[in-house]
């Protein structure tokens, strides 16, 4: 199911979910291991890491099998079949952590299907923690990665074609709630992204967080970032404490939406604190988008950014700036999207 049908769907079924309930959830214990990820996407990603996780396999092997499921999505919103640059080249955001603070992460890298593997690898055989752009493409091709066709996936290429049409430079995340009287042009696969007349696309970036049976977290990012944006540009995904950060004392962190505005509060590394002090992973989130939002309240309404956390005790939450964020969980208990609360 595609998200912007899954919030049609939701908004249907709202009155069920009461208050009560979202915090009753947000506040069991659940049994290890767990696998939480950003959007009704992660629903899939979440199955491919409980496979190792329920095979008493690590977090970070768990994150890095779900990131690899979604770039494997030719019609996705991240891996090569993402949307492109300004230019009509794809350029892919990756990072991952572990329970050590061990971390790496690729930024701006063309051709290559797993990003996500990369970054493990600039984390496990370089010293350094991001390789950017050709450097990045080059050490991924040293190290066995196969270079891909330059072709666009033939929902970019629908959706480039669209935005050449007015070629309008608009780097703003669009808002999941439907514009009045406007209906998504459905395209297709599971987790094809949709767009609007006016060419403006989702932003599905995949940022998911594992504890395993250990009670070891890890996390990854994976996207193709922020649609038809200047070529060379970085958002928060591959940016260790921006887009993802883990304290295996603590807790973990991941993010989706406006890149810009969770770099400028180093955004999960502020949920990470946040819970370090006490608070609750929804509580932790909020404080976080309530951060962004006090900067300026007025460009806040026209962005998106949504924040989702874990503790060590295998508590979750999750809070945007705007309806429409969702998120996915896998544990013992649960297999399910829950509906982020939201700010505005
Ligand atoms: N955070 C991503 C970026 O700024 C976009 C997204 O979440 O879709 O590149």
């Amino acid at each position: 199911m595609n998200r912007r049908k899954f919030i049609h769907l939701s908004a249907l079924t709202a009155p069920l979910l009461t208050a009560k309930n979202v915090i009753a959830n947000n506040k069991t214990a659940v049994t290890k291991p767990i696998v939480i990820s950003t959007w009704d996407s992660g629903m899939p990603v979440n199955a491919e890491a409980w496979k190792i996780l329920s095979a008493n396999g690590t977090a970070l092997d768990a994150v890095e099998a779900g990131a690899k499921h979604i770039e494997n999505e030719i019609n996705c919103c991240v891996g090569i079949g993402g949307y492109p640059d300004r230019d009509g080249i794809v350029t892919l955001d990756s990072c991952i952590m572990d329970h050590n603070a061990n971390c790496g992460a690729v930024a701006g890298i063309e051709r290559i299907k797993h990003p996500v593997s990369v970054a493990r690898m600039v984390m496990e055989k370089t010293p350094h923690v991001i390789l950017v752009g050709a450097g990045a493409q080059q050490f991924a091709v040293e190290n066995g990665f196969k270079l891909e066709p330059e072709t666009l996936s033939e929902s970019a290429k629908k959706a480039y074609d669209q935005w050449l049409k007015k070629s309008e430079y608009k780097p703003v995340i669009n808002i999941e709630n439907i514009p009045q009287g406007q209906e998504p042009k459905k395209q297709n696969g599971p987790f094809a992204p949709n767009f609007f007349d006016d060419g403006s696309a989702n932003h599905d970036t995949m940022g998911l967080v594992a504890m395993d049976a250990s009670g070891n977290l890890s996390g990854a990012v994976t996207t193709s970032g922020m649609a038809f944006k200047i070529h060379g540009r970085v958002g928060d995904s591959p940016i260790i404490g921006a887009g993802l950060f883990v304290d295996n004392e603590v807790g973990a962190a991941t993010s989706s939406g406006t890149g810009e505005e969770v770099i400028r509060i180093c955004g999960t590394h502020l949920v990470v604190e946040f819970m370090r002090q006490g608070m609750a992973p929804e509580l932790a989130c909020k404080k976080a988008v309530e951060r962004i939002v006090k900067r300026d309240k007025e460009k806040a309404k026209t962005l998106q950014v949504g924040f989702l956390a874990m503790n060590k005790k295998g508590e979750y939450g999750a809070y945007a700036i705007q309806k429409g964020f969702v998120f996915s969980v896998k544990s013992n208990s649960e297999n399910k999207i829950h509906p982020s609360k939201f700010l505005l």
